[in-house]
């Protein structure tokens, strides 16, 4: 089978360490290697979002399931819930909210773009609010959020802030203590460059007050209350984890602490700036505000003569996956992941692979420029 490089933004390639963790006999849920590892999984969760405090939480499942799972064990009936959004998670946030019944407002920003926090303060002071739901990366539109400023609007309020950090959490700083975050939920899939399958939660201490404050919620499988024990000490049973997936997340912490927090977030931002400078030079435009830039993914429109079905086709056949747009951008721009444990040389592969398929389709433009840009911010 030949392999292509998965650039679509999540899930983002699996590093041959990870997929060899996952390669591991399956061994039981309840046995040593669980015990041992399912606990250090944990703690490095907490160590990658700069939390001391708190519980964190590995549950089988994907990004949606933590969504739900964060309103469920956080919201009760009668709070009042402001759901942040810049694009389409927020607006999935919102969906959940209605499925369950919970009160909630909606402050949304156009596509491309994110909720200024003087919006959000302004928001702030007409209504008191339980809980405020924002997204830190827009995996549709390429926007992020300014979460420090929003975690400082929200300073000395009672509202959890809820983060859901699915496309940032491990290659965007998130410092859940320091800034005031009460939950981040995420997912294994994206900045980790684990396989995907599981539902990540790590909560403060004031959010797992609020959840033994309303004692029984409607949900089973979800209850983090359930899941507490069994994160404490895994020889206890609950519900089967999913063990060959645990330990994959957990060697996929062991390379972003290997990496280091610091370093991994300034290579985040090169590799982001890297490609949009070798997609600019071709003639690609970017379609998100530029203040608002992610540095995990980016949504870019096409130049002239360059149609989306058929570039995909091609850049597929050349060996690089990327993926369409969402809903109203569809058909206009296409999205690329570079996020997790991309490596400068992947990055060169694409930009290649990119070249060659805009000959094939008989675009006019400079060879080369594209990789020339990126090498010279990702050096050789
Ligand atoms: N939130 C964000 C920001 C996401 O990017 C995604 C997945 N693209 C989700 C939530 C949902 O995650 P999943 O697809 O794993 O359910």
């Amino acid at each position: 089978m030949k392999e292509k490089l998965l650039l679509i933004p999540g899930p983002s390639p699996v590093h041959p360490r990870i997929i060899h963790a996952l390669a591991q006999p399956t061994v039981s849920h309840v046995g040593p290697e669980m015990v041992e590892e399912l606990p250090k999984a944990l703690a490095n969760l907490k160590k990658i979002v700069f939390c001391e405090r708190g519980e964190a939480f590995i549950i089988a499942g994907a990004g949606t399931l933590a969504m739900e799972m964060a309103l469920l064990n956080t919201v009760a009936p009668g709070d009042k819930v402001l759901v942040v959004s810049q694009g389409y998670f927020g607006r999935r946030m919102a969906e959940i909210c209605q499925s369950f019944g919970l009160d909630h407002e909606l402050l949304e920003s156009s596509w491309g773009s994110a909720v200024t926090p003087d919006e959000l303060k302004k928001r702030l002071a007409i209504r008191d609010f339980q809980a405020v739901i924002s997204t830190h990366v827009d995996t549709a539109t390429g926007a992020c959020a300014p979460i420090h400023e929003y975690a400082d609007a929200l300073e000395n309020r009672n509202a959890l802030f809820i983060l859901d950090g699915v496309c940032a959490t491990g290659g965007v700083e998130e410092r859940m203590d320091d800034w005031g975050i009460d939950v981040i939920l995420t997912a294994a899939q994206k900045c980790f460059g684990a396989p995907p399958g599981l539902a990540l939660l790590i909560l403060s201490e004031r959010a797992m007050e609020k959840r033994r404050r309303m004692k029984q919620i409607p949900a089973y499988y979800s209850d983090l209350l359930r899941w507490l024990p069994i994160m404490k000490e895994p020889a206890r049973y609950f519900s089967t984890p999913c063990v060959n997936e645990i330990r994959a997340f957990y060697e996929s912490t062991l390379i972003v602490l290997e990496e280091g927090l610091e370093k991994r977030f300034l290579r985040h931002q090169r590799s982001a700036r890297a490609i949009r400078e070798g997609l600019e030079a071709l003639g690609f435009s970017l379609s998100t505000e530029k203040r608002f830039l992610a540095d995990t993914l980016s949504v870019i429109g096409y130049p002239d003569g360059v149609e989306d079905k058929r570039f995909r086709a091609l850049y597929s056949e050349n060996g690089v996956v990327v993926a369409g747009g969402l809903a109203d951008t569809a058909g206009r721009v296409f999205r690329m992941g570079h996020m997790g444990n991309l490596s400068s040389s992947q990055i060169d592969f694409a930009l290649n692979a990119l070249e060659q398929t805009l000959k094939t389709i008989g675009y006019d433009f400079e060879p080369g420029a594209a990789r020339r840009a990126a090498k010279a911010i990702l050096g050789n």
